[in-house]
């Protein structure tokens, strides 16, 4: 089994005084006073909420014209809406040079064909990660990495070459720290234990810990469409609970997919306080028995923030077919 993880991805300037993820967990210093954070997915999110949050002058460039583009559509917009109300972000950002005088940096962007430049004391590059597969001699087993240097799987972890597994950052499937427990744990009950079957990738969830906190497991609506499977998409807000206003924001929102079908939870979405802590109602209901109707008959706290959930459950219950199924269903099965 492989399971060598992964490192930060820098593009050059590594003769420059740059930090990466690697340099700031533990960071050794006081934060600087001013901070370009290059990359918008989940890492350069989490540390630009983190900067912004103690204080220091954060801003954030991006290549593409989003942020977190693995997320939910619907998610990915209020996330970025209410992300930027924060930090300075840039968007249609290329580097096309760095420099460092000794105390700060410039950072020449190419911004819609047009260089700009930028300074701050310190820069963090977070465009990625590459697996640790550089060092391995792979070529002694006859196995090969892919053109990004991972070790692609197959449904039970196992490579290209028969009796080597993959696990964790190493095979690119999620890169999460709970992935790869989990991915070791299947590994474990196959391989010793005897067990059969492929993995079960619905059970895999995943958070952003910046501001704002989103947390999701399964799919999206757009994999959904792209894989013609019939759901009832219901995207609502928390407005009705008094505990989700007091925080005192309102962009929290909820996604939840079904099935058309059989009302099994096809993807669920959270956006706002405390999401990642919500979503484990939506894990705990697919790990037993996966059918979202049980949520319309568990008696909630009032007024706990996983109430919230029950609206947007009792709307994707509804018997399918019916005039109100249709009014709210955004999925061709309604
Ligand atoms: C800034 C940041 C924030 C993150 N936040 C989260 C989060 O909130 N939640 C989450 O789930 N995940 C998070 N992650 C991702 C998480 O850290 C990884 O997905 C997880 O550590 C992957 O586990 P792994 O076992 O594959 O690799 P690692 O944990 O990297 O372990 C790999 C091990 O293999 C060893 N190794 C490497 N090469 C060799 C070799 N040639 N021979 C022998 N040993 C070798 C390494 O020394 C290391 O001990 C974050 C990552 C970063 C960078």
């Amino acid at each position: 089994m492989i399971g060598t993880g992964s490192s930060p991805v820098t593009p050059g300037y590594e003769d420059l005084p740059i930090w990466t993820s690697a340099h700031l967990f533990p960071m050794g210093s006081t934060p600087p006073k001013s901070v370009m954070i290059i990359g918008g997915g989940f890492i350069g999110g989490e540390i630009g909420s983190f900067f912004a949050g103690v204080g220091v002058q954060t801003s954030l460039f991006v290549r593409g014209d989003g942020l977190l583009a693995r997320e939910d559509a619907d998610i990915e917009e209020v996330f970025t809406a209410e992300f930027t109300k924060n930090i300075e972000t840039h968007f249609n950002s290329e580097l096309a040079d760095l420099t460092h005088d000794g105390s700060e940096f410039t950072a020449t962007f190419t911004v819609d064909g047009e260089p700009q430049s930028f300074t701050a004391e310190r820069v963090v590059f977070a465009i990625g990660r590459k697996p640790n597969t550089a060092d391995l001699d792979l070529e002694q087993t006859g196995l090969a990495a892919n053109a990004r240097g991972f070790l692609p799987v197959d449904e039970n972890l196992e490579t290209a070459v028969e009796g080597i597994y993959a696990l964790g950052d190493v095979n690119g499937r999620y890169m999460l720290q709970h992935a790869a427990t989990y991915e070791a744990s299947y590994l474990q009950k196959r391989l010793i234990d005897g067990a059969q079957g492929p993995i079960d990738d619905l059970k895999i969830p995943h958070a952003v810990f910046s501001r704002p906190e989103i947390a999701g497991v399964g799919a999206t609506e757009q994999e959904l469409k792209d894989a013609g499977t019939p759901y009832v998409a219901v995207f609502g807000n928390w407005a009705a609970s008094a505990r989700a206003r007091s925080a005192r924001v309102d962009y929290q929102r909820t996604k939840l997919l079904v099935s058309s079908a059989d009302y099994s939870i096809l993807g669920c979405h959270f956006i706002g306080p405390e999401a990642s802590t919500m979503l484990h109602q939506i894990l705990m209901l697919i790990h037993l028995n996966n059918d979202v109707r049980e949520l319309t008959t568990t008696v909630y706290i009032h007024p706990a923030l996983n109430e919230v959930v029950l609206a947007a459950a009792r709307l994707s219950s509804l018997p399918r077919g019916c005039p109100r199924c249709r009014e709210v269903g955004r999925g061709e099965g309604c």
